[in-house]
């Protein structure tokens, strides 16, 4: 018979985000059917720090829960999870866009912008020029950035 562990334990606690009783682990690592935030006990350490395996912070998604909002990223919360993930990916009017940190050839990190449809890569300096200049079907990203779905770590 095996051995059962504390790390096996589920535990009845709150949501961090909406409150209600939920299910966690050890770690506090347990999905909310309720609000859908992923609970980790590094979010809850980390409040305003965007951490896997979700992709805004715990104080944005309180934010978001309270106004009845869904927990979607803006395009700060998504860059800064790029910075986390290093790869993301959104879709717009159809097609799939990719978004990675990369390493120029002086060994700097730089953005890269891929369109899987055109293949057209476009790179940015850093995250303020891609949040101001990235461009997707002839429009800034910024002013589309409601419009795109699916934004997520690279799938
Ligand atoms: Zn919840």
């Amino acid at each position: 018979m095996k051995n059962k562990s504390i790390y096996d334990e589920i535990f009845d606690k709150p949501c961090s985000v909406c409150k209600e009783m939920i299910k966690k682990d050890v770690y506090d690592q347990g999905d909310c059917p309720y609000c859908k935030w992923k609970n980790n006990f590094l979010a809850d350490e980390n409040p305003n720090r965007v951490i896997y395996p979700n992709l805004i912070s715990l104080n944005k998604a309180k934010k978001l829960y309270s106004e009845g909002r869904p927990f979607e990223p803006n395009l700060d919360d998504f860059v800064e999870a790029l910075f986390f993930y290093s790869e993301m990916q959104f879709e717009y009017n159809g097609t799939y866009y990719a978004v990675e940190i990369v390493n120029d050839k002086n060994k700097n990190l730089i953005i890269r912008l891929y369109n899987s449809k055109t293949k057209e890569t476009t790179l940015f300096n850093n995250d303020e020029d891609f949040k101001n200049n990235a461009k997707v079907d002839g429009k800034l990203l910024k002013d589309i950035w409601n419009d795109a779905t699916d934004k997520y770590w690279l799938q």
